[in-house]
């Protein structure tokens, strides 16, 4: 036997969504399902990545929504097909059943300023690796030592350089990142010929183990 009448509203239909008439469904649909009207979305002062939350950071806008609408709790509680599009400030949403439009909807992203987990650390001079280099450093030298930083940066947000301190005998570089800093090394011992010395200190305990700064002294030979 072909159902034709919704169950719900009693018209005769060809349409069934699950249980109910297209219109029923949709209804059901609309009142079950409080889609935000806005969400916020944090972009860093400094860095200039995206954060929905303030904890987890994305290096762009889009990579921040696609986020959120593949893990936005209300999205995966709706059994239906969902397509995303996302635009500059809003994104717009198609809920779908068997092809068939059920909703469509659209959010507000409002952008608000925030600084960064990794960028506040920076900016207090956090490191985990000081870098001396005891003889002149050319600009180039520099410059190339900040672009290996920067490259990092995208994988390692912790790939930073918080403080250059210049001093008689060379320059300091306070480095967030120990990889970084080792892998600087490693550029340089390439670079000319050099004999370098790595010290350990102990600075404090992090989840039941021991953190060590390390100082890596380099001079050229
Ligand atoms: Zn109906
Ligand atoms: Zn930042």
């Amino acid at each position: 036997m072909i159902r034709t009448i919704c169950p719900k509203c009693g018209k005769e239909t060809k349409i069934f969504i699950e249980k109910f008439c297209l219109d029923c469904f949709r209804r059901d649909f609309e009142n079950r399902i409080k889609i935000p009207k806005f969400i916020s979305i944090y972009k860093c002062k400094y860095c200039n990545r995206y954060s929905l939350s303030k904890k987890y950071l994305f290096n762009s806008y889009e990579e921040a929504l696609s986020h959120f609408s593949l893990h936005y709790d209300i999205f995966k509680k709706i059994n239906l097909d969902k397509n995303f599009e996302i635009f500059e400030n809003r994104i717009s949403i198609t809920f779908l059943k068997n092809n068939i439009i059920i909703s469509k909807k659209e959010i507000e992203v409002r952008e608000k300023p925030f600084v960064c987990k990794f960028c506040a650390m920076k900016n207090s001079g956090y490191k985990q690796a000081i870098i001396q280099l005891r003889f002149e450093v050319s600009e180039e030298l520099l410059k190339k030592i900040q672009n290996i930083v920067e490259k990092r940066n995208k994988t390692d947000f912790l790939s930073f350089i918080s403080k250059i301190e210049k001093r008689k005998e060379g320059i300091d570089l306070y480095i967030g990142s120990k990889s970084t800093a080792y892998e600087i090394l490693n550029f340089i011992s390439k670079e000319f010929p050099i004999e370098y010395k790595i010290s350990k200190t102990l600075v404090g305990i992090k989840e039941g183990k021991k953190v060590y700064l390390d100082t890596i002294l380099i001079r050229k030979i």
